[in-house]
């Protein structure tokens, strides 16, 4: 079977380790040029301007160059990847529990699987699988759940008894493990290889990437054109991308708009090598321990370990968001904070016994732009001819795709597929500050918890979007579900009764 999303370039998994090892890439529109060096200089008039040249925005110029769209110009005001892309951990999976999401996931994998072929630029990539980590009986109800809605998609998935795992990851204690949930073509790349491969692409197909070249200023003409101002002179475009990272809500701010994003802290550690690990055979799946909170794999021959902290200690940059981002703010790192990581690192030297040995080489502490629900705001914005691509969590992974459904969506003036989930305008002005930020917080700090049918997540509830007859609904054992903003009875309890919120994989 073949998943079909844009007949033109969506290709078969079966195809997918073939595309490895073959000298075709995929049919498309333009022509890949083999001059490809860096184009300068501002032109007057754009297609489509792109602000931001992390792993989102170049992707995007790829896809409309690709698909043979003219004047395509990226604005990046340093370096690619010089936002949160550069040191990302680099996880790639396929997969993803938003089921119209796990296509974006399938495209990337696919397209990062035949990038170093289409452009001679090698980008790090191990397909090494993953394997998701249970540990108690509710996550193993969960995977089971998951694993009931996943086969419908080619990308494999399976289920592992604890020996299975061991098999694969011959370093594990498996004491305490019930199952695992393997994806094999899950693994990483190299963010910073893979987004200067993508640019390549990009410029073989016409785009133009011009790097020092910063945004100051964003203005809607009468016309519908944006004039866009920069260091470098001013453009006047068709449309704006706003794919700006942690930076879009300022840009979104220069078009007198607001974005709900919240940089948060994300750290990582790596290890020196680790004697253990230098002795396998072969790379281990890179490993998620779901009631540890972290996820772990090799790194060379040393080992790679990025917790999520929980609700209560996890950081933000609220300041950022109540404010602005610090204007001399460019590629800095955090300052790491190793008691916040300590909890998770235990599980992870109870799972991995000689990661107790290993000492640490580096920790990487940066921001990580969230939205309130962690999905990206992808798509048409309330402004005409603005669209957007920011808040990515996962922006690695979702590169590829995301970059595709945009291009297609602007080059035909349709969703190539049903992704409302992303829609930027989910959130309205009643997703204030304080509401923005005490749901990126919790959905940062839930990161890992077991995610059940209809789940209902309290912080920041309610809103300003109370009906006048919520309290009598309450009264009258109302048990309220939160949609849009909104609180809105999703079941009454029997008089007398308590509505509490039980959450259960098997009602
Ligand atoms: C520690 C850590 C580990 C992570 N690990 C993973 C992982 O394993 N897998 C994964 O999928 N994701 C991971 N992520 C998340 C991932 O890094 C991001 O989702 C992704 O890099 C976001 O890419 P982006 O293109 O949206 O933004 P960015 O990479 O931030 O790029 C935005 C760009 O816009 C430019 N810009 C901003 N303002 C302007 C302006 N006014 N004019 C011109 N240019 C401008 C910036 O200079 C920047 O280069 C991790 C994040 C962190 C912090």
């Amino acid at each position: 079977m073949i998943l079909h999303w844009s007949s033109r370039s969506w290709v078969s998994w079966r195809r997918l380790l073939h595309l490895r090892g073959s000298s075709r890439g995929l049919s498309c529109s333009a022509t890949l040029s083999n001059t490809g060096g860096a184009s300068s200089g501002l032109q007057d008039t754009a297609d489509t301007v792109i602000i931001g040249g992390g792993i989102a925005g170049t992707s995007i110029a790829y896809h409309l160059a690709r698909q043979g769209q003219k004047e395509v110009v990226l604005l990046e005001k340093t370096d690619l990847t010089a936002g949160s892309t550069w040191h990302a951990a680099g996880l790639t999976t396929t997969f993803q529990g938003v089921v119209n999401a796990k296509r974006l996931h399938y495209y990337s994998l696919n397209m990062y699987s035949h990038l170093a072929q289409e452009t001679g630029q090698e980008i790090g990539l191990h397909m090494c699988g993953s394997i998701r980590l249970a540990t108690t009986p509710t996550r193993v109800d969960e995977m089971k759940y998951q694993i009931s809605r996943s086969n419908h998609h080619e990308a494999p998935i399976s289920l592992l008894t604890p020996e299975q795992v061991l098999e694969h990851v011959p370093i594990a204690n498996i004491d305490n493990i019930l199952m695992g949930l393997y994806t094999p073509y899950d693994g990483h790349v190299d963010p910073y290889s893979l987004t200067q491969a993508i640019a390549k692409g990009a410029r073989g197909y016409g785009a133009k990437i011009l790097q020092g070249t910063g945004v100051e200023a964003l203005k809607l003409r009468e016309d519908g054109r944006w004039l866009v101002t920069t260091t470098q002179g001013d453009v006047l475009a068709d449309r704006v991308v706003n794919a700006a990272g942690f930076w879009a809500k300022e840009v979104a701010k220069m078009a007198g708009s607001d974005l709900p994003l919240v940089p948060n802290h994300h750290q990582y550690i790596v290890t020196s090598t680790v004697p253990e690990v230098k002795a396998l055979k072969k790379e281990i799946p890179v490993l998620r321990h779901l009631e540890g909170s972290f996820y772990l794999r090799m790194e060379r021959d040393g080992l790679l370990v990025g917790p999520y902290e929980s609700v209560e200690t996890m950081r933000q940059c609220e300041d950022w968001v109540r404010d602005c981002v610090p204007k001399g703010f460019g590629k800095e790192l955090f300052e790491p904070d190793l008691d916040r990581l300590e909890p998770h690192l235990e599980v992870a030297m109870e799972l991995i016994p000689c990661f107790a040995n290993a000492s640490i080489q580096s920790v990487v502490n940066g921001p990580i732009t969230y939205t309130p629900d962690v999905l990206p705001l992808l798509g048409p914005d309330i402004l005409p001819n603005m669209w957007l691509a920011a808040g990515f969590g996962y922006g690695i992974v979702h590169g590829g795709g995301i970059g595709k459904f945009l291009a297609d969506w602007i080059q035909t003036g349709e969703p190539p597929f049903e992704l409302n989930e992303c829609d930027p305008l989910r959130f309205g002005s009643w997703a204030t500050d304080d509401y923005v930020l005490a749901k990126a917080r919790e959905s940062y700090g839930m990161n890992n918890a077991v995610t059940f049918p209809h789940e209902e997540r309290f912080a920041g509830r309610p809103t300003c979007r109370v009906s006048g007859a919520h309290e009598l609904m309450e009264k009258r054992g109302a048990r309220m579900h939160f949609h849009s903003g909104w609180e809105q009875p999703a079941w009454f309890c029997p008089s007398g009764g308590k509505p509490e919120y039980q959450p259960s994989f098997r009602r």
